[in-house]
C-alpha cells in the first residue's frame, strides 16, 4: 500500500485512509464532553470545499456538505499530518484550533484538566515520530525547535535503548538528516 495510506482506527475499526489529493478539512471540536480529542470530528473532501449548507440544523454533522470522510480521535492529527505531507496542506490553523480546544477543556474543566494536573504539549502532538533504528520502536519525541525554514529540528529519545536521536523537519513533515544526538 503506498505510503500515503495512514494506518488507524477509522470509524471504529482499524484501517487505513488516504491523506493524498485531500482538497478541504473542518474541525469540529466538541465543546461539551470531558475529553481532548476523542469527540472531536475532522471532515475531510477528496474534492471540493465543505459547505455549511444548513446551518439550522440541530445536529452540527448534518449541516455540512461536500465531504467525503469524518475522522474521530487521536486519528485527527493523523489526517492532519498527512494532509500536511501528502497534500501540501497549510495545517496551522487546524494546530490552532486544536490549541484553543486544549484551553478552553482546562478552563470548562478543572479538576481533570487543569494546568497543574494534565498538560498537552500542542506543537509536539503535530511532531512526527520516526523509529528508533536499534529496535524498530517509535521514539518518543522530546523537543521540536524552530527553525527558519518553517521546519524544526527534533529532538527524541528511545525509552528502550535509551539512545537519543535527532533530524530535521521541513515545512510539509518531510524529514531528513537522522543521527544520533548526544547532550551536551
Ligand atoms: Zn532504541
Amino acid at each position: 500500500m503506498p505510503e500515503w495510506y495512514l494506518y488507524g482506527r477509522y470509524y471504529k475499526r482499524f484501517g487505513y485512509m488516504s491523506a493524498k489529493g485531500i482538497t478541504d478539512m473542518l474541525y469540529l471540536p466538541n465543546l461539551v464532553f470531558n475529553h481532548f480529542l476523542k469527540d472531536d470530528c475532522l471532515l475531510v473532501a477528496y474534492g471540493g470545499k465543505i459547505v455549511e449548507e444548513k446551518p439550522e440544523e440541530k445536529y452540527r454533522l448534518d449541516r455540512y456538505t461536500g465531504f467525503d470522510e469524518m475522522i474521530w480521535g487521536n486519528e485527527i492529527i493523523t489526517i492532519l499530518c498527512g494532509a500536511r505531507k501528502y497534500s501540501g496542506y497549510d495545517i496551522r490553523p487546524y494546530i490552532e484550533q486544536v490549541r484553543q480546544k486544549k484551553e478552553w477543556l482546562q478552563k470548562a474543566h478543572p479538576s481533570e484538566f487543569g494546568k497543574d494536573v494534565w498538560d498537552c504539549d500542542v506543537d509536539l502532538l503535530f511532531v512526527e515520530s520516526l523509529e528508533c533504528p536499534e529496535c524498530k520502536r517509535s521514539l518518543r519525541v522530546m523537543r521540536a525547535t524552530d527553525t527558519a525554514d518553517g521546519g524544526c529540528d527534533v529532538v527524541s529519545h528511545c525509552v528502550w535503548c535509551l539512545r537519543d536521536w535527532q533530524w530535521h523537519c521541513d515545512v510539509q513533515g518531510w524529514q531528513s538528516g537522522f543521527e544520533r544526538y548526544f547532550h551536551g
